[in-house]
């Protein structure tokens, strides 16, 4: 059916493939843009073997058409999908990934659709790439034609090196499927063209200054609020919970007064920030480029649902601060891309390299760049010589996110105010460059305002006050569990029954980082809290960590009784080796006083977290 090339509905993608002539569909998952990044890299690559590909955000598609795309002749859908959280699909992926979980060859029958899939994970996270896995399985029953394994990225390690080396595979086997040489032209090309305005030809007003979505939204405030729509909260406290030391952990108090935003216990709070100024402008001098310069890059794919990748008409300087990623490691691509910037050899080949997907090249960029933590600006600064035009690397660098916290307030004792506690990231790294973090070191500086959203999350008290709990969360990991217990106090004021409340917190030393230590006191003295347990790492000889004082005998004949009673047990924090170390803690408990095999133990906590009575706040 050759359908005219802009008569198509907007929603049916596989009209739109016949219409634009795309015989193969990028669909991408995704919550920090990766995925998707990855999925516009994809697409671009196609045209090196002569294939002509689109991405597409399944949100905006009817994913029941996947069947029809076996009616494209040597078709393939890729799909890039992260999983998020606990092992869930990203907020876009949501609803296909409902459908197709739950449905047979009966509903959806996929024979003749080629299909392969990339998933992007972490393996400090438990539910390690069960999105893609789930995934990838799923279209197989349902009769697809599985052209290339399942991909697996690792974000703890090197996401970038998993998807190169599985696209090194599975290019060719894609073009041996499809018929088309798998000979790759080396071509570069822009994915966005440059408008420069003259300066004065666009009025301030019609430049977009950081705001998400709709332009002026910072300005002119208009409910309702959420991702694309942030409230500029106003910061009505922001101070240091360490009494010493040099480490920062600050509480922020974030007026929500006047912005209609609900939260329960247990949510996250998101937070735009804003890059460095100080580095922007060194950005700018190294780029020598005028930060004023009002721009719009267009996608030159005008089939493209997104047109700019940012909001535009902008400047550099709002770009920069705003909307790009000036301070993640840069991606091997954007280091071949740099190559074509520089007259010396000695740069050229160096970046090159990198960017190349040899082991010489993967261990200098291990070097390099991740072990050294250099970033854009550090790259440019080390390789003087190379001067990218400021638009393409606006074009080649990721988005900005927005930062989570979990909420460390209860909205019955604070609806007009979201808490924060956050730690703030500051280091030295080995070529001496002293790295803030974007989000903590800008709270560092004491902002009056923040641009923020409320993003609900699973993790939630029982729904009866009786319910005994039983939290784990050392560190900032406590944030939540300061919310929960504001909850749980004033159930008790309202002279309601309260179950048993057990709280296994921990810091290095008793006298410089014990956070919020008065109000867990007082929770203590008042009843609130019945069994407080801190551990003080490094107090005495040997480290104490949370999972010890778990395995102590008194201790973990308790949690085994709150749990056999019905009880919930949260944990909270740093992914990467506490909420690990708390889970072998617990499963030991649980396999001792139950007396079970590890297995079982195992399948006991499984249980706890299908009814809902385990749950996780987990970051890294
Ligand atoms: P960034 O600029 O993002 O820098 C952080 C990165 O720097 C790290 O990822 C790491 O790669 C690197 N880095 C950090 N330290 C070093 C070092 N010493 N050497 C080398 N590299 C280093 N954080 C809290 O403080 N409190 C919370 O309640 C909280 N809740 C969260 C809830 C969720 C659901 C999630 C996903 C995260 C949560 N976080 C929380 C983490 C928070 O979102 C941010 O990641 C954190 O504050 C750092 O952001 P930043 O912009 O300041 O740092």
């Amino acid at each position: 059916k050759g359908a005219a090339a802009d008569d198509y509905d907007e929603s049916s993608f596989i009209s739109k493939m016949q219409a634009k002539n795309r015989n193969i569909v990028v669909f991408y998952g995704s919550q920090t843009g990766t995925a998707e990044d990855f999925a516009t890299r994809l697409s671009k690559e196609a045209l090196r073997y002569g294939l002509r590909a689109m991405s597409c955000d399944p949100e905006e598609c009817d994913m029941k058409e996947l069947a029809h795309l076996a009616d494209i002749p040597n078709s393939l859908a890729i799909f890039c999908l992260a999983t998020y959280g606990e092992g869930d699909p990203t907020d876009n992926l949501q609803e296909f990934f409902t459908m197709l979980k739950d449905c047979d060859r009966n509903e959806l029958d996929l024979t003749g659709v080629n299909y392969c899939v990339f998933g992007l994970g972490n393996k400090t996270y438990e539910h390690y790439n069960a999105i893609g896995q789930l995934v990838d399985k799923k279209l197989e029953e349902l009769g697809a034609k599985r052209i290339y394994e399942l991909g697996l990225g690792d974000d703890d390690a090197n996401i970038e090196e998993d998807f190169n080396n599985w696209k090194e595979g599975m290019w060719p086997a894609a073009c041996q499927q499809l018929g088309v040489s798998a000979e790759a032209q080396d071509i570069k090309y822009r994915q966005y063209q440059l408008v420069n305005h003259e300066p004065g030809s666009v009025p301030p007003e019609k430049l977009y200054k950081g705001e998400i979505s709709r332009l002026g939204s910072l300005q002119r405030q208009r409910p309702p609020f959420d991702a694309k729509n942030p409230y500029l909260a106003a910061v009505t406290e922001n101070r240091e919970l360490h009494t010493g030391g040099d480490r920062s952990c600050l509480h922020l108090e974030l007026d929500i007064g006047d912005s209609r935003i609900r939260y329960e216990s247990g949510d996250h709070v998101a937070v735009y920030p804003v890059n460095r100024s100080e580095l922007v402008d060194k950005l700018g001098e190294l780029l020598q480029c005028d930060l004023d310069q009002p721009f719009s890059l267009n996608n030159v794919d005008d089939d493209s649902t997104k047109k700019h990748p940012f909001p535009c008409p902008t400047t550099y300087r709002i770009a920069f601060l705003h909307y790009l990623d000036i301070t993640a490691n840069p991606k091997t691509n954007l280091l071949n891309e740099l190559s074509d910037y520089t007259d010396n050899e000695e740069h050229k080949q160096m970046l090159k390299k990198m960017g190349s997907n040899t082991e010489e090249g993967k261990a200098l960029y291990h070097d390099w760049i991740i072990s050294a933590r250099r970033h854009i600006v550090a790259v440019l600064e080390d390789l003087d010589s190379v001067k990218p035009p400021p638009d393409h690397l606006c074009e080649l660098l990721p988005r900005l996110q927005a930062r989570y916290y979990s909420i460390a307030s209860s909205p019955k004792l604070h609806p007009k105010s979201v808490h924060v506690c956050a730690a703030v990231v500051r280091y030295t790294t080995s070529t001496n460059r002293l790295v803030l973090g974007v989000a903590t070191g800008e709270f560092a500086d004491k902002p009056a305002q923040l641009p923020v959203y409320v993003r609900r999350s699973q993790f939630r008290l029982p729904y009866k006050h009786q319910t005994p709990v039983i939290m784990v969360g050392p560190g900032t990991g406590f944030a939540p569990f300061r919310g929960f217990l504001q909850e749980r106090e004033w159930a008790k004021d309202q002279g309601k029954p309260v179950g048993k409340t057990i709280l296994y917190t921990g810091c290095r030393n008793r006298d410089i980082d014990y956070i919020y230590s008065q109000e867990l006191e007082a929770w203590k003295d008042k009843g609130v809290i019945t069994n407080l347990q801190v551990a003080f790492s490094r107090d005495q000889g040997e480290k104490v960590y949370v999972q010890h004082l778990m395995r102590r005998d008194e201790n973990s004949r308790e949690i085994w009784e709150v749990l056999e009673l019905g009880g919930h047990f949260y944990v909270c924090g740093d992914a990467k080796h506490m909420a690990r170390d708390v889970m072998a803690a617990l499963e030991e408990i649980v396999e001792k006083h139950g007396s079970k095999s590890r297995q079982e133990a195992q399948d006991y906590i499984k249980k706890l977290s299908n009814k809902g009575r385990y749950s996780a706040d987990v970051w890294s």
